[in-house]
């Protein structure tokens, strides 16, 4: 089969376009009208102007960590390593001690995460079992060195300035987003109760199905009887 050729046709530029001054002139108009435009709608403008103006993210925005707490003000965390090991960019660093109230058992005496490894994925809040590490708003990072990139406990646990007005609000956290009931650890909105232990973390009975019962046995086969 013969190739189709396909030729296009530049059209030619007019004097006026060849002159150049004539297009520069309309452009300079054309900026101009912009300029005065926004002028006279500052604040219509969709330009943020950071820092006086910040932009509002939602609840599931991934900025930096914070260690939660119990309310006798303990650290929430039993130093499981289980964000430790899921973190892809292993910034973590867990150490754990045996804790002095006998029911928590352990907790981390060193809990370490550089910021700067950090790809903000939440996958430590995912992978906790104690919903003892949660995300915020603050994406305000910035270090003059990378040792202070490394946050330990002290600057981790949550502080009221976290969540107070004007803070960086809670980000990324177990269930953002799920159903209220599921957050009041009440009942899933299936109807199954949630189980008493679980009752902290709102996790729904997981009711497999009975196993079907075993099949009967096949007969015995019948034994051939004496040939004749
Ligand atoms: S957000 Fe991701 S990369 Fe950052 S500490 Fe958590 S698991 Fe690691
Ligand atoms: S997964 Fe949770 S409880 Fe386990 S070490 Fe990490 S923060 Fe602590």
């Amino acid at each position: 089969m013969a190739a189709r050729v396909v030729t296009l046709k530049v059209p030619e530029a007019t004097l006026a376009e060849r002159i150049y001054l004539v297009e520069i002139v309309k452009g300079l108009a054309r900026t101009l009208s912009h300029f005065l435009k926004n002028l006279s709608n500052i604040k219509g403008l969709p330009t943020i102007q950071y820092p006086e103006m910040l932009r509002k993210y939602s609840g599931r925005f991934r900025g930096r960590h914070i260690l939660k707490t119990r309310e006798d003000g303990t650290l929430k965390c039993v130093a499981c390593y289980m964000c430790e090991t899921a973190c892809p960019a292993e910034c973590i660093r867990i150490e754990a001690g045996e804790h002095p109230v006998l029911a928590y058992e352990k907790y981390p005496t060193v809990f370490e995460i550089d910021l700067l490894r950090c790809v903000y994925c939440g996958y430590c809040v995912d992978a906790c079992p104690k919903d003892a590490i949660w995300m915020t708003k603050d994406y305000e990072l910035s270090f003059f060195d990378r040792k202070s990139g490394v946050l330990g406990i002290p600057e981790l646990t949550e502080k009221p300035s976290d969540t107070a007005a004007g803070g960086p609000g809670y980000g990324y956290r177990p269930y953002e987003g799920e159903s209220p009931m599921r957050k009041a650890g009440q009942f899933e909105p299936s109807g199954l109760p949630l189980l008493p232990a679980l009752l902290e973390r709102g996790v729904a009975i997981n009711r497999m199905p009975p196993p079907p019962p075993p099949k009967p046995a096949p007969p015995p086969a019948a034994s051939p009887g004496p040939s004749v």
